[in-house]
């Protein structure tokens, strides 16, 4: 499912005809369900420096996600639906936001669950300067496992990166990922990379820069955050 991002920043939101066909009425659960995930999001235009070190426009303040306990266990609920078919073993959700997301999806698929932590790199002026790690209670548990690493929203994809790396210095096996929102195009590439599924309630198309090449450093707007 891909959807524009108009230039407020704002989710445009996607107009069909109506129809009486089963193909049709699916297709109008999943937009609503998508609605429900944008009208969570808070979205924001400028220019940020993103976890990963690229630069980009878009800004979703990722805190507010879980406010609402309710509509984000609707959407994890759909989300572990979709994964399913992956029949994994555990999820392993990278902390903050994507740790509570993966915590309800591995509550409603019945498996088991464990989360990776962030930590600066002496990198820190390159690309992914974060590195993600299981704690170590975690470490000896996720052995020989098929693990999905769960986030709330993938955009460089750097928690999901580095996690993956974590698992697998663990023994685990990686076979999916899963987001409520994947931005862009980076984490698929990634995906294909490493033979990981991928699933997600929505995605939408985003660009982000090196530092070098971002147009908006080249305009010497400041950074936003
Ligand atoms: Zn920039």
């Amino acid at each position: 499912m891909v959807r524009a991002l108009d230039r407020s920043g704002a989710f445009s939101r996607r107009q069909a005809l109506p129809g009486q066909n089963r193909a049709w009425l699916r297709r109008r659960e999943d937009w609503l369900m998508e609605d429900e995930l944008f009208d969570l999001l808070a979205a924001r235009r400028g220019h940020f420096r993103l976890e990963s070190g690229h630069h980009g426009d878009l800004w979703l303040d990722l805190e507010l996600l879980c406010f609402h306990p309710a509509k984000v266990k609707r959407l994890a609920h759909e989300l572990a639906e979709r994964m399913a078919k992956f029949r994994i073993e555990m999820v392993c959700g990278p902390l903050v936001e994507g740790a509570l997301v993966g915590l309800l999806v591995a509550a409603e698929l019945g498996v088991e669950f464990s989360y990776s932590e962030p930590h600066s790199s002496a990198n820190s002026s390159g690309l992914y300067p974060v590195r993600y790690r299981l704690p170590v209670p975690l470490r000896s548990k996720v052995g020989g496992k098929r693990v999905a690493i769960v986030n709330d929203v993938i955009n460089a994809g750097s928690a999901v990166r580095g996690t993956v790396l974590d698992l697998t210095s663990c023994g685990a096996n990686p076979v999916a990922i899963g987001a409520l929102l994947i931005l862009g195009d980076s984490i698929r590439s990634f995906a294909a990379a490493n033979n990981l599924n991928v699933e997600s309630i929505a995605a939408a198309p985003n660009v982000l820069w090196e530092p070098a090449v971002c147009p908006l450093c080249a305009a010497n707007r400041p950074l936003d955050n």
